[in-house]
């Protein structure tokens, strides 16, 4: 099924003719709960990864000794779905103790905080799904996402660490049947439901702080005339710019940061925002974004969630790319 966005309230290049220079495309990727296979782009799927290549994994000192286990997270959101639908009978004590020890944590005895662990396989993204991939090196055309589990890197002590690789999908022949995935991990929302995905490109216009100042000072007065005219405050950041949700391409939003400069660690060049990870697909204020297909309903059935995935505080992940060249590192900003 496809997903289609819903017309912005207002045209923003009738409004702003100037905002034209600072339009771009984004597809917002629509994640939906479904059974992907190694051959789709999808979140939270098995990966295509070739059988004889090691796997990635977290090798950055950190403790990784107790947590969740991956299958419980699992099964209780399984469990917790399916009582929701009015699937089973047990009693409600019972679900409630079951759903209570699915939450345990456990001790992995001997485990160094220097021993690599496998990444979680997060999400994969083939160019021919996604209009805005851009090609990988070497021809590549399959963009995967990996993370570690565990909130304890980089110089805070408390940042995510991760990684993308490329493949050339031609050449995977033999794709690894049974995926590593650590024994505990520390924060449920690292673990991704899966889900298949409806990519949708839509328009997207520059964050408004990186805009020219004369035409952000147009756009405030805007706002704040939109609550006049309409009784209800229309926000340039929220109706206007760019959608929220899980996406590939366009602008990156700096809401809680603000911006700061984002160079390619090799050669110096600007990045650009490669794919965006959203712990939520509307935002809970205007629910505008709600594509047509999915119905006002969906904001009733707290659908807004669907990869089950948290980053941040209840925020995105934004990973940027060397436009010169995508063999560069990455890096990415957490809003
Ligand atoms: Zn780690
Ligand atoms: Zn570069």
């Amino acid at each position: 099924m496809t997903r289609t966005t819903p017309p912005r309230p207002v045209d923003p290049e009738a409004l702003f003719p100037d905002l034209a220079a600072h339009r771009g495309t984004t597809t917002r990727l629509h994640p939906r709960p479904g059974e992907p296979t190694v051959a789709d782009s999808h979140v939270g799927g098995p990966l295509l990864w070739p059988a004889d290549a090691p796997w990635p994994v977290c090798t950055q000192p950190h403790r990784r000794d107790r947590g969740r286990r991956p299958q419980d997270i699992r099964l209780g959101r399984f469990l917790g779905e399916f009582w929701l639908r009015g699937g089973g009978k047990p009693a409600g004590e019972d679900k409630r103790e079951l759903l209570r020890a699915l939450e345990d944590e456990y001790e992995m005895a001997g485990l160094e905080d220097t021993e690599p662990i496998p990444l979680l396989g997060v999400a994969q993204f083939h160019r021919r799904d996604i209009p805005d991939l851009p090609a990988g090196p070497d021809g590549c055309d399959l963009l995967q996402l990996f993370w570690c589990p565990f909130d304890r890197h980089g110089e805070t002590g408390y940042g995510m660490n991760v990684e993308l690789r490329w493949q050339n999908s031609d050449m995977v022949t033999d794709p690894l049947t049974e995926q590593p995935e650590p024994a505990v991990v520390g924060y449920e929302g690292y673990v991704p439901a899966p889900c298949v995905l409806h990519p949708e490109q839509v328009t997207t216009y520059q964050y408004a702080g990186l805009l020219p100042t004369e035409l952000q000072s147009d756009i405030e007065a805007w706002e704040g005339a939109s609550e006049l005219l309409q009784g209800a405050r229309l926000s340039y950041q929220y109706h206007l710019s760019i959608p929220p949700g899980w996406r590939i391409g366009g602008f990156a939003s700096w809401h809680v940061t603000d911006p700061y400069p984002m160079d390619c660690p090799s050669c110096g060049q600007a990045m650009t925002l490669l794919l965006t990870v959203d712990s939520s697909e509307w935002d809970g204020g205007t629910y505008r974004w709600i594509p047509v297909e999915d119905g006002a309903s969906a904001r009733e059935r707290e659908e807004g969630s669907p990869t089950n995935v948290t980053v941040g505080r209840w925020g995105e992940l934004n990973v940027f790319g060397c436009p010169v060249d995508p063999a560069h590192p990455h890096r990415w900003s957490v809003q």
